[in-house]
């Protein structure tokens, strides 16, 4: 039995590091719901002052963030414009209908960029009979699209086109510092951009938990209403805000590392016959690769399993690999070598 595998699945996979647990530990706590929790707070005002936003809202999960953006800038009826890879079109399991009882209108993009022309396209005519267009999303890294970083200009573009019409402007930011750490643009300068903006603190970063959400205070005290309906009050939650404050602090520099080794991997499995990759692709910790027939993905996930290294299914039937903190360059190193190996009998 393989007890020690290279886990690649996921830059969530990652386990609190003794540094980060002994910030847990000796948190500061009150109750969060009556405000009273002095690291949540701090964690808040720090994530705010670094996105250049008002105020923050400490939450569970990068699904809460979203979906509490959602919620707070839209009425039931309305229409909101995402990718059609976006995180919060195939991944939020239709919460938007459920929470918000609002539509998704899906718009193709280029490895997860839409371009400014085809927001505009999208955008419904004011008449009675369509549905308000309300809000756009943009992610920023995209996940699906294999860690594509949003072009500034670009972003701005799409601003332009979303303030013509009246619309606000939501990032999905769960990985804005990989973005901001691989080109040297400070993530307040994505951010200025946008009405709101939601960024996780346990992925690329390696908190346990949590994601804050982030704009003007008006709307801040908007969404902590909603967090409490969707039932996400926490209260003694600076145990584990604690975390995302150490994160912050320690873990965005050495970003850059996660993104050599996803060059150093796809580099690597480039010389296979086997895979497709273009690696100019490979823009920050996310690689994503095609596998030549006969290959089946199912097989080669679970053949590369009991080899020892762990992958995930990615789009359109492409194999996702994630770099993250828990693996060394010298165990990516192993994980492409050892696919390199793959043959199918
Ligand atoms: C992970 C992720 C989220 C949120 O996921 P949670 O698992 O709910 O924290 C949102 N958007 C993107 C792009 C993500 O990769």
């Amino acid at each position: 039995m393989i007890t020690d595998y290279i886990d690649l699945r996921s830059d969530t996979v990652t386990k609190p590091s003794a540094g980060m647990r002994k910030a847990m530990a000796d948190a500061e706590v009150g109750d969060d719901v009556f405000g009273e929790d002095p690291t949540v707070n701090r964690l808040q005002e720090k994530v705010a002052g670094l996105l250049g936003k008002e105020a923050g809202l400490y939450v569970a999960s990068g699904v809460m963030s979203n979906q509490l953006a959602l919620k707070s800038h839209t009425n039931p009826g309305d229409e909101v414009i995402v990718e059609r890879d976006s995180h919060i079109f195939n991944y939020e399991t239709a919460a938007p209908a459920l929470l918000s009882g609002i539509q998704l209108n899906p718009v193709p993009g280029m490895r997860g960029l839409m371009t400014a022309e085809d927001v505009e396209e999208s955008i419904r005519p004011e008449v009675y009979y369509m549905m308000p267009t309300r809000l756009v999303c943009l992610e920023n890294t995209h996940n699906r699209g294999g860690g594509t970083i949003y072009p500034l200009a670009l972003i701005g573009k799409i601003r332009e086109v979303a303030a013509r019409h009246n619309l606000k402007y939501h990032l999905d930011g769960a990985r804005l510092w990989n973005a901001s750490v691989a080109t040297g643009i400070k993530v307040s300068e994505y951010a200025k951009h946008f009405d709101s903006v939601s960024v996780c603190l346990s992925k690329g970063l390696g908190a346990p938990v949590g994601s804050v959400l982030t704009g003007t205070r008006e709307y801040i005290d908007r969404a902590r209403r909603f967090r409490k309906i969707f039932g996400g009050g926490m209260r003694q939650a600076g145990i584990i805000a604690a975390a995302g404050l150490y994160a912050l602090e320690n873990n965005i520099d050495r970003l850059s590392e996660d993104h050599e080794k996803a060059k150093t991997f796809a580099g690597m499995i480039a010389n296979s016959k086997q895979f497709e990759i273009n690696v100019d692709y490979v823009e920050t910790n996310i690689v994503i690769f095609g596998l030549k027939p006969p290959i089946r993905m199912d097989q080669f996930i679970g053949d590369a399993k009991s080899a020892g290294v762990l992958l995930s299914a990615g789009t359109a039937g492409k194999v996702r690999a994630v770099m993250h903190m828990d693996v060394s360059l010298e165990k990516v190193r192993k994980a492409a070598e050892t696919l390199l190996k793959y043959r199918v009998d």
